[in-house]
C-alpha cells in the first residue's frame, strides 16, 4: 500500500515537526496553504499555534467553508492544542474584540481555551492513553482541555482529571503537543485511522 498523503495545515505553528512525524510514522506528508492542497490530502493535522490566529487566517485564504466541508465530508483530522480547539463544536474563552477563534464542528465537544494556562503556562508530565501501552510523555503550553464530550466522543487521556485527548470516529484530538517528543505512536495512530486501520 502506497503511504497515505497527510496534510500539515501550514498557516502558523509548528507545522515542521508535525511534517517530520508523519513520515516517520509512515505518511506521505504535505503543507496545506491553499484549496487545492487541502482537495489534496486523504487525512489533515491542525497544529499547535493560536487558535485565534489560525482562525483569521482561515478565514483570509477561504479556506474555512472548503474545510469545513471536507471534515463534514469525513476527512480525518488530528488536532493538537490549538488543532483541537478549533476541531471543537464549542469553544470557551474563544477570544475578544472580532478575533474569536472559530469552531470547525468536526468533534462533539466544548473546549476551553487556554484552560491549563490560567494555572500554569506549560507543564509536562506521563499520561495513561488508551490504546497504548506505555506512558505517553506530554508536553502542555497553554493547553485547553474539554469540558464536555458528546455520547459519540470516546475520551483517550486525562490529566489532573482533566479530558486532554479524545477520539471520534476519524477525528483525533490532543491538548498536548506530541510532536516535541521522539514518540510517535500519537502519530501513528492516526495514520492508522487514515489508513482505515484503525
Ligand atoms: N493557547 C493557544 C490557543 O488558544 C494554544 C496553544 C498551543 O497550541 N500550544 O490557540
Amino acid at each position: 500500500m502506497s503511504p497515505p498523503r497527510v496534510g500539515v495545515l501550514a498557516l502558523q505553528g509548528d507545522t515542521r515537526e508535525h511534517l517530520a512525524a508523519l513520515r516517520e510514522a509512515g505518511a506521505d506528508p504535505i503543507p496545506v496553504r491553499r484549496r487545492s492542497e487541502l482537495d489534496a490530502v486523504d487525512g489533515l493535522v491542525i497544529p499547535g499555534g493560536e487558535s485565534t490566529t489560525m482562525s483569521h487566517l482561515l478565514r483570509d485564504l477561504d479556506l474555512l467553508q472548503p474545510l469545513r466541508a471536507r471534515l463534514a465530508g469525513g476527512l480525518p483530522a488530528y488536532g493538537a492544542c490549538a488543532g483541537m480547539i478549533l476541531l471543537a463544536t464549542e469553544i470557551l474563552d474563544a477570544g475578544a474584540n472580532g478575533r474569536e477563534a472559530v469552531p470547525l464542528r468536526a468533534i462533539d465537544m466544548t473546549v476551553r481555551r487556554n484552560a491549563f494556562g490560567r494555572q500554569v503556562d506549560s507543564f509536562e508530565g506521563d499520561l495513561e492513553f488508551a490504546g497504548l501501552h506505555g506512558a505517553v510523555h506530554a508536553v502542555f503550553i497553554r493547553a485547553p482541555w474539554v469540558e464536555r464530550v458528546g455520547a459519540d466522543v470516546q475520551v483517550l487521556a486525562r490529566a489532573a482529571g482533566h479530558i486532554v485527548a479524545v477520539r471520534q470516529g476519524p477525528m483525533l484530538a490532543t491538548a498536548f503537543h506530541p510532536e516535541m517528543t521522539g514518540d510517535r505512536r500519537i502519530h501513528r495512530m492516526f495514520v492508522d485511522i487514515v489508513n482505515g486501520r484503525s
